[in-house]
C-alpha cells in the first residue's frame, strides 16, 4: 500500500453521450447518458475515475447532478485536504458518506488509475490475486432493455448474437417477462446463454408468475425483488425455495458483508459484482476473491459506462473470479461518440486493456466536445 503524492486539484466534468437508442428498464429510461468524470491532479498525479450514477434517481438515490454536487461539496475537498493517501484509504477517509457509494467509488478509481499509471501496471494486474494472471480477453456480454413488443425483443437478440454476443441479457418487468422470454428464447436457441433482470419489479407473491421462467433455461434472474426492504436478502432466500432458475442478486449486493451473508443464507446463487454499488473497486474485486475461493459463479455488471468506466469493468472482469460472461459490450452497441477510442468486439471476444493508467486513452477533444460542465476544485 504505497501512497500517491499529495493531490493539488480535482476536476469534475460532467459529460453528455447521447445513446444511440434509448435504454429502458423496469425503474425509467436514459435517452442521454450523463455522467462525471473525475480527474485528480498534482505532481506526477494524474488519474481518471467516472461515477457511474444515472441522470436520474431512479435506479439509486445517486444521480448525476447530485453525485456532481457531493463531489464538488464534500468529496474532492475532504480529498484534497487529506494530504498522501492510497487508493486503498479512500473507502475509509470517505466512511461517513456511505449514501454516495458510486461518488465514492469514482474517487477510488481516479486514485487507482494514477497508482497504476505510477506503477506501470494495468487495472487489471491490479484487482487480480498475486497468485494469478487476469485474462487477455473476456466473453462479451449484452443487455436489452424493454421494448414495445416480444417480436422486436427477440429480433434485437438474434441481432446481438449475430453480432457475436456469447450472452444475452435482457430486462423483464411484469407484463413483459413469461412471453417475450419464450420469444427470445424461439429467436436465439438453446446454446445461447440467456438471463433475465427485473430489476426488483416483482413481489414474494409473484413467485408463480416466476416459476414460469424455469422452462427456459435461464442461466439466471437477476434481482427479481426489490433492494429496498429490510429483509430483502431472507425474501429472496425464501423465493429461492421455489424457483428452480438460480438467482443472482445485483441491487441488494451493496458490500462485502452483504454479499457473504446474502451467500450464506442462500438469497442467490450467483453473484453480480459492480465496484460503483460496493462503493469501491478493489471491494468488488474481494468479493470475486471470495466467490473464487467458494466456488461461487461471479460476473462483472455495467452501467451504461463511459469509456473510463467501460474499461474499468472490463479490467474488473479480468479477474479469475468473474466466471460467468457479464455486461461487457462494445461502446458502439450504445454510443457513436465517446470520451476513449471505443471498445470493439472480436470474435465475441473483447481486449482486456494492458496500458498503465488511462490518461492516454481519453480522446481530449472528445472529452472537450462532450462535456457539458466542468469544474476545478483546488487546495
Ligand atoms: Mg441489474
Amino acid at each position: 500500500m504505497q501512497p500517491i503524492p499529495p493531490i493539488t486539484a480535482v476536476e469534475l466534468r460532467i459529460v453528455a453521450l447521447p445513446l444511440i437508442t434509448p435504454f429502458v428498464a423496469s425503474h425509467g429510461s436514459v435517452h442521454t447518458r450523463t455522467a462525471v468524470i473525475v480527474h485528480v491532479m498534482g505532481d506526477g498525479v494524474d488519474g481518471w475515475g467516472e461515477c457511474a450514477a444515472l441522470p436520474e434517481p431512479t435506479y439509486t438515490a445517486e444521480y448525476v447532478d447530485g453525485a456532481h454536487a457531493m463531489l464538488r461539496d464534500a468529496l474532492a475537498p475532504e480529498l484534497l485536504e487529506a494530504g498522501p493517501m492510497g487508493a486503498e484509504e479512500v473507502r475509509s477517509l470517505f466512511a461517513s458518506h456511505g449514501e454516495h457509494p458510486m461518488a465514492v467509488a469514482a474517487v477510488e478509481l481516479a486514485l487507482l488509475d494514477a497508482r497504476c499509471a505510477a506503477d506501470g501496471r494495468s487495472l487489471a494486474r491490479r484487482l487480480t490475486p498475486a497468485a494469478a494472471e487476469p485474462a487477455t480477453r473476456v466473453p462479451a456480454g449484452v443487455a436489452i432493455g424493454l421494448m414495445d413488443s416480444p417480436a422486436a425483443t427477440a429480433a434485437t437478440a438474434a441481432a446481438r448474437v449475430a453480432e457475436g454476443y456469447r450472452r444475452i441479457k435482457m430486462k423483464i418487468e411484469p407484463g413483459r417477462d413469461i412471453g417475450v422470454v419464450r420469444e427470445v428464447r424461439a429467436a436465439i436457441g438453446s446454446d445461447i446463454e440467456l438471463m433475465v433482470d427485473a430489476n426488483g419489479a416483482y413481489s414474494a407473491d409473484d413467485h408463480a408468475l416466476l416459476a414460469q421462467l424455469d422452462e427456459f433455461d435461464l442461466s439466471c434472474i437477476e434481482q427479481p425483488l426489490s433492494a429496498d426492504t429490510p429483509d430483502d436478502l431472507e425474501r429472496h432466500a425464501a423465493l429461492a425455495g421455489r424457483i428452480a432458475t438460480p438467482i443472482c442478486l445485483d441491487e441488494s449486493l451493496t458490500s462485502v458483508e452483504r454479499t457473504e451473508r446474502a451467500l450464506e443464507i442462500g438469497a442467490c446463487s450467483v453473484v453480480c459484482v459492480k465496484g460503483p454499488r460496493y462503493g469501491s473497486w478493489l471491494d468488488a474485486a474481494r468479493v470475486l476473491d471470495r466467490c473464487l475461493t467458494l466456488g461461487i459463479d461471479a460476473w462483472v455488471g455495467g452501467m451504461l459506462d463511459t469509456g473510463i468506466g467501460r474499461r474499468a469493468n472490463i479490467a474488473l472482469a479480468a479477474h479469475p473470479g468473474a466466471t460467468r460472461i457479464g455486461d461487457i459490450s462494445a461502446t458502439a452497441r450504445f454510443f457513436t461518440d465517446d470520451i476513449c477510442p471505443p471498445i470493439t468486439l472480436h470474435d465475441g471476444m473483447i481486449d482486456v486493456p494492458t496500458g498503465a493508467g488511462w490518461a492516454s486513452e481519453i480522446d481530449r477533444a472528445a472529452l472537450d466536445r462532450l462535456t457539458v460542465g466542468a469544474t476545478t476544485i483546488t487546495r
